[in-house]
């Protein structure tokens, strides 16, 4: 039976990282992947999607291009080709990715489904392709992957998540998409813009809800003002297959045609394969690995890592997970240099065009606090009042700072709007710092930017009543 030090299973975005780090530190592990290395984000998630948002948004802008003095003749989008640079894209940083761990020495990476079999006194044994291999510690990285309902009607009509979406050779006529959070919002505007119509059915009654209201505002009324339709306050009680689409029944009793249905209403993880109760490894209500902040199990020598944890969502929580793993290993406890999982502010964006750059609380979330009693400082800008958004044109969205009145340290922003995504950055990385919001006045910021806002936005800060 083959022994390693350690067996990583799934090859999202934590197990590469710490395989190649474990190794280097002289280490013998196996790294499991069932299907292609790099898992959703560099497949089926991150990568092709916003590489196909840059095309949907070329085209986008080509069809504003007489805004800005530029003549182009109709504009018409080559879906196919699109379609072939986003995986031409998603295959170079495959190969990247295998290339890295191929040149890395102590590591077996094995392509097959990994399960727990049981235990040999401490050491785990784990069945790979009808081999039983034995480690001293095992880093589960196995990800998560779309809700499909169960609807009546469901097996008749072949549904779209994000990865059949990818494959398609065809944009779709009309693209019924069904949740307006992150996935479904990103997905609904590239296809708009690369030719599908699209309509959007969402549960709640405002989309993005877990933003504060004005931004999910703002993000409704750029999407319909390029043509998408929403549906709130709505969900599918059923899926009818006609010979080119499908109807969908809604729970108020309208009904809908598309050509196609994507499902993005949410995630679930990935850990049925796995094969947990073997060695009694416990899972929440939702089925995510339960895990301390520090990305123990409750077995000890078992760490769950990646969205499986339900800790994140996201790459950067994923790749996160693995560099406070490694600085536990190398000595710098978590409470020291490191946050844990429960410390870390987090931070993210929604790849809308313009997109939303999020870190820390939101003002819903202020106000709760300042219901409380802790003294909060807020300040709001419009992106209209921004001089390089108004010379771009692209004057669409808000900036938003939250700031704790005593520290002067901040709590929270929301950037929505041109370059959102990167200028949040300058928030989160300040906010690492834990200095006050003073200091970012004294900077000296270049012109004409977005982020040369901030000193003005700060000085606005009002106390939230
Ligand atoms: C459409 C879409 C767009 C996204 N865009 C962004 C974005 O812009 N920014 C961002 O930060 N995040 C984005 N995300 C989220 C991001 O992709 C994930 O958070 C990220 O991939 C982290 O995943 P992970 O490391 O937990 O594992 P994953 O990347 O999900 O990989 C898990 C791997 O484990 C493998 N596996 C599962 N079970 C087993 C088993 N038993 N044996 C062997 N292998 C197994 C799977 O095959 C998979 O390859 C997006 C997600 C989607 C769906």
């Amino acid at each position: 039976m083959r022994h390693f030090d350690a067996i990583l299973i799934g090859a999202g975005q934590a197990a590469p990282s710490l395989a190649v780090e474990l190794a280097q530190r002289g280490q013998r592990l196996a790294l499991i992947e069932g299907n292609l290395l790099g898992g959703t984000c560099v497949n089926v998630g991150c990568t092709p999607t916003k590489t196909l948002r840059k095309s949907a948004r070329v085209a986008h802008m080509a069809r504003r291009a007489a805004e800005f003095g530029v003549l182009t003749g109709t504009v018409s989008v080559d879906f196919a080709a699109a379609m072939q640079r986003m995986r031409a894209r998603v295959e170079t940083s495959r190969q990247g990715l295998t290339g890295w761990l191929q040149a890395t020495k102590n590591i077996d990476t094995i392509h097959g489904w990994g399960r727990f079999i049981g235990r040999d006194g401490d050491k785990f044994l784990i069945e790979v392709n009808g081999e039983t291999l034995s480690a001293d510690r095992v880093y589960l990285n196995t990800g998560a992957r779309a809700v499909i309902p169960e609807l009546p009607g469901i097996d008749k009509v072949p549904y779209l998540d994000n990865v059949s979406v990818l494959a398609l050779t065809q944009c779709p006529e009309h693209l019924l998409i069904v949740g307006a959070s992150y996935i479904g919002l990103e997905m609904g505007q590239i296809f708009r813009r690369l030719g599908a119509e699209v309509s959007i059915i969402h549960r709640a009654g405002r989309i993005a809800e877990r933003e504060d209201e004005e931004i999910s505002e703002h993000i409704a009324a750029f999407l319909r003002a390029e043509g998408i339709a929403f549906h709130l306050n709505s969900s599918v009680s059923k899926l009818i297959g006609e010979d080119r689409g499908l109807t969908v029944q809604l729970s108020d009793g309208r009904t809908l045609n598309g050509s196609h249905i994507l499902f993005a209403s949410g995630r679930r993880p990935n850990t049925e394969r796995l094969n947990l109760a073997a060695v009694g490894v416990e899972t929440d209500a939702r089925g995510f690995i339960r895990t301390d902040a520090h990305f123990n199990t409750n077995v000890k020598g078992i760490k769950a890592l990646g969205d499986v944890n339900g800790r994140g969502a996201f790459t950067h929580t994923s790749y996160h997970d693995q560099q406070i793993v490694l600085a536990e290993i190398d000595g710098e406890h978590p409470t020291g240099q490191w946050q844990d999982a429960d410390k870390r502010v987090l931070s993210y964006a929604m790849f809308t065009d313009p997109p939303l750059g999020r870190v820390g609380i939101t003002l819903a979330q202020a106000q709760v606090l300042a219901g409380k009693g802790q003294k909060i400082l807020v300040a709001d800008i419009a992106m209209a009042d921004v001089s390089r958004a108004k010379e771009e044109d692209e004057t669409l969205g808000m900036m938003r700072v939250i700031v704790d009145a005593e520290s002067e340290r901040f709590l929270g922003a929301a950037i929505l709007g041109i370059g959102g995504d990167e200028i949040i950055a300058v928030i989160t990385n300040f906010m690492a710092t834990g200095a006050s919001y003073r200091l970012m006045q004294q900077a000296l910021p270049v012109h004409p930017t977005v982020a040369e806002f901030f000193p003005t936005l700060l000085a606005r800060l009002r106390e939230l009543t």
